[in-house]
């Protein structure tokens, strides 16, 4: 069930119980501001989710209230965490859904880093 982008944060939430160790998480990286871990349902050879470590619902959460600090942190992960995986040369793709169009279904916002292939066509018509 997609969820609605625009409700308050749910401390309850998949990601929310993995950052406070609750779950276990295949990591990849970890620092002040972010983590990043394998997806459980990987739809790549490379199959990334980079979370911040703030309770933020969605990219327009965490876009209207992170912190300049946070923000920052946050896309130098996203970048670290590609670059450290060899996928700069390759290439690769990042995506975040928000809300019900797009599908998101975990209420703390996330971007999936995808590679390891040729990742086709930006979205299926
Ligand atoms: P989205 O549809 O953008 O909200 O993506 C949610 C992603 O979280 C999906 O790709 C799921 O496979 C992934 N996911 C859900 N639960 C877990 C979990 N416990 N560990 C890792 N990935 C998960």
């Amino acid at each position: 069930m997609p969820i609605d982008a625009t409700l308050a944060y749910d401390d309850q939430n998949i990601f929310a119980r993995i950052l406070r160790g609750e779950i276990p998480a295949k990591k990849v990286h970890e620092d002040e501001h972010a983590l990043a871990f394998h997806d459980i349902n990987a739809q790549a050879p490379v199959h990334i989710l980079v979370i911040p470590k703030g309770a933020y619902v969605s990219w327009d959460d965490f876009s209207a209230r992170g912190s300049e600090a946070e923000i920052a942190g946050f896309v130098r992960a996203v970048g670290k965490v590609a670059r450290n995986l060899g996928l700069v040369a390759p290439g690769y793709r990042l995506l975040a859904n928000t809300g019900g169009d797009a599908g998101q279904e975990v209420p703390h916002l996330h971007v999936h880093l995808f590679g390891g292939r040729h990742l086709g066509p930006m979205l299926a018509r």
